[in-house]
């Protein structure tokens, strides 16, 4: 899968996409991440891609052209058109759903805003989509650029280990994960549930789906709420909450 990131930072991807999983994904060819620099694309002899507000106001608008031509130095030499995702506080909020539908494309074009965000023109002319990564406001669209190549990408056949490593995660079935641990069996006077060491999976994998539950309905009541549960389920999680709000 290929992202051509258009912003006017372009060496803020390299360390943090070079790194761990996601570089050694760039490295085995599953993805290709460019970044392209806006302020190659400026007409202005200082390199100048922001200019004032028309109406006054605070603060600086990132003008239409150097985006535009950014934009099109990567699509002139293709024979489809990838989709364009601004990256904005005003978009749609960034989910698991949408990941596992947006790893469906072939190439996203992901526009990084700054200042005041980007003339409003070059949203309509080519921006397909706008995303947020959550109800706040970064000074630019460099980090959620960077949350949604992550998180698309970690999804990808080939990156983890196995399917199971974020099909068994929070949030790919609509629930939080169970607890995990790892060696020692003691530290600090806690130790790990017994389940866990028998060596019988069908008794972990079930007390594993039950401490999902447990936590989606603790932790997330909203998505708990959501959840189409089993006759099993269900019985299980009556059961807990019956037993929990005797002891409050
Ligand atoms: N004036 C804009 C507004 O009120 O909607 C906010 C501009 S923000 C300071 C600058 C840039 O950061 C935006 O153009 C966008 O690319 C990026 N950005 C800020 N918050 C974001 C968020 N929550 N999700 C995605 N991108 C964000």
């Amino acid at each position: 899968m290929r992202f051509d990131i258009l912003t006017i930072f372009p060496g803020m991807f390299d360390a943090v996409l070079g790194e761990s999983i996601v570089g050694r994904a760039r490295s085995e060819g599953i993805i290709e991440i460019n970044a392209v620099d806006i302020r190659s694309f400026s007409k202005d002899k200082h390199r100048k891609t922001d200019d004032y507000p028309y109406g006054g106001g605070s603060g600086m608008v990132m003008m239409a052209q150097p985006i535009y031509d950014a934009y099109q130095s990567i699509v002139q030499h293709l024979d489809y058109k990838p989709k364009v995702i601004y990256m904005s506080p005003q978009g749609k909020t960034l989910n698991q759903k949408l990941v596992n539908s947006l790893k469906e494309n072939r190439h996203l074009i992901l526009l990084c805003g700054h200042y005041e965000g980007v003339d409003e023109r070059i949203i309509e002319e080519i921006v397909d989509e706008e995303i947020s990564i959550g109800d706040y406001v970064l000074t630019g669209g460099e980090l959620p650029a960077m949350v949604l190549i992550d998180a698309i990408t970690r999804t990808l056949p080939g990156v983890l280990s196995s399917e199971e490593s974020y099909t068994e995660e929070s949030h790919f079935n609509g629930m939080l994960e169970y607890p995990q641990y790892t060696r020692p069996y003691e530290f600090n006077g806690r130790t790990v549930p017994d389940v866990l060491l028998s060596g019988h999976h069908a008794n972990i994998n079930k007390w594993r789906r039950q401490q999902s539950l447990i936590r989606t309905y603790n932790k997330r009541p909203d998505l708990f709420e959501k959840l189409d549960l089993s006759e099993e389920d269900r019985k299980f999680m009556n059961e807990y909450i019956k037993h929990n709000t005797e002891n409050i």
